[in-house]
């Protein structure tokens, strides 16, 4: 039996941590998400989520927004298998080390495969396809593609713990002198990504630990690398020293959210050992050989778990560029198919007959649409619409093109404000 309890050193603690923890509850994603209509489970495939369409609509807007990113950054998407015979895992080290997280699939009798827990080996043995040469390093390869890793039925738990999910993940292949500029690029693309969600962050770096693989001398000139490019970067940063993985040091991201909670999405991880056993070589300026370093990044981390972490950081208030429900339509009298079918919006327009007018707008407010229009005749009539923002914020009647305009305005620029 497992007892726990909490205690404070006064009552003022014991009301402020009840509060967040009433607060905490209420902004479960499990609840928002069946609130807002986003994704459910089912038993018959457990830890594997069922985005229905607003859940989907989150899900794209988050992959679209870094898919740009990449177009800024240099980073081109690549498409992967899911399903590889063991031989690639017990190249990669997979098979040793990771087989009982691993679903396996046997096909033709004796083959045994298995579904990918992450994308490296794939992005491997498409470097080693042909000859490499220096003039095209570095490659930046992203995969959105779906990964399975046999979490305990018991350990699953909404988005946070799930079987099946996908990443924006990405290596990097690189010259070793090419590092420290690639790891500062790394840095500078997670802080514009959480600019945009209003998380602060820090990061930690950290070092090898005991045992691990590789040359000493090799270690000490990455972790060097790595503390030049967090003191360029210029944001606050911890050493965690013997925490790096055995394949590579690396530095952790640890963003606070809305309710001061912490969590650890991105990562940026050096890999001395997958080059090596797969025996990644490129040409050099000097006609020889040479190894590449392998970098494993990734800013958003599981989407799964940060549509779950953005989720409760907003308390279902999605920002409009990412909102499922950015706007609600409510007829007076008149009928106004036109506005729903012309916008562009994620808009629904009211069906509810029976209610008054305030109901209907607080119903609406309640269903976290961002914005309010309310069309009667006189709107219909002058092309205009009587706009309320979902806080209850009164933006007056303005023409419908201006509306959209303002609209498509804030969206594209994933802004976090209200008003326009
Ligand atoms: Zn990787």
């Amino acid at each position: 039996m497992r007892l726990s309890g909490v205690a404070f050193p006064g009552e003022k603690d014991r009301q402020e941590w009840e509060t967040q923890q009433e607060e905490a509850r209420r902004r479960d994603h499990r609840r928002i998400g069946t609130d807002q209509d986003l994704f459910f489970f089912n038993d018959v495939s457990p830890g594997s989520c069922f985005f229905l369409p607003k859940g989907a609509h989150i899900y794209n807007k988050l992959k679209d927004f870094i898919k740009s990113e990449y177009q800024r950054r240099g980073f081109t998407e690549v498409v992967t298998p899911t399903l590889y015979s063991t031989e690639l895992w017990e190249r990669s080290g997979h098979w040793e080390h990771y087989s009982e997280n691993m679903f396996t699939v046997t096909s033709e009798g004796s083959q045994t495969y298995a579904l990918k827990p992450m994308n490296c080996p794939a992005h491997c043995l498409m470097f080693e396809q042909r000859v490499r040469s220096w003039r095209e390093l570095p490659l930046r390869w992203a995969d959105f593609g779906a990964l399975h890793r046999n979490e305990l039925s018991g350990a699953l738990g909404g988005l946070t713990r799930v079987r099946r999910f996908c990443q924006d993940d990405a290596h990097i292949f690189c010259m070793p002198e090419q590092l420290e500029e690639e790891i500062v690029s790394c840095l500078e693309f997670v802080r514009s990504v959480y600019r945009v969600f209003g998380f602060s962050f820090h990061c930690l770096l950290s070092t090898r630990p005991t045992p691990c693989l590789g040359d000493p001398e090799q270690w000490d000139r990455a972790e060097q690398q790595l503390q030049r490019s967090l003191q360029q970067f210029g944001e606050h940063w911890e050493l965690n020293p013997g925490d790096g993985a055995f394949y590579g040091p690396k530095i952790d991201i640890q963003i606070k959210d809305a309710l001061n909670r912490q969590h650890q999405c991105a990562t940026i991880q050096l890999d001395f050992q997958l080059p090596i056993r797969f025996d990644l070589q490129y040409v050099g300026r000097d006609g020889q050989k040479h190894r590449p370093v392998m970098i494993h990044r990734a800013v958003l981390g599981s989407l799964e778990r940060m549509l779950a972490i953005l989720a409760e950081n907003f308390g279902g208030k999605w920002p409009l560029w990412l909102s499922p429900a950015q706007i609600m339509v409510i007829p007076v009298g008149g009928n106004c198919d036109k506005v729903n079918r012309t916008t562009g919006f994620m808009a629904d327009v009211s069906d509810d007959q029976g209610s008054t007018l305030n109901k209907k707008i607080r119903s609406a407010q309640l269903a976290q649409y961002n914005y309010i229009f309310v069309v009667g005749d006189q709107e219909v009539e002058s092309g205009t619409v009587n706009v309320r923002s979902r806080r209850g914020k009164q933006l007056g009647r303005r023409t419908t093109e201006e509306v959209l305009t303002s609209l498509t305005r804030l969206r594209d620029s994933r802004s976090n404000t209200d008003e326009f």
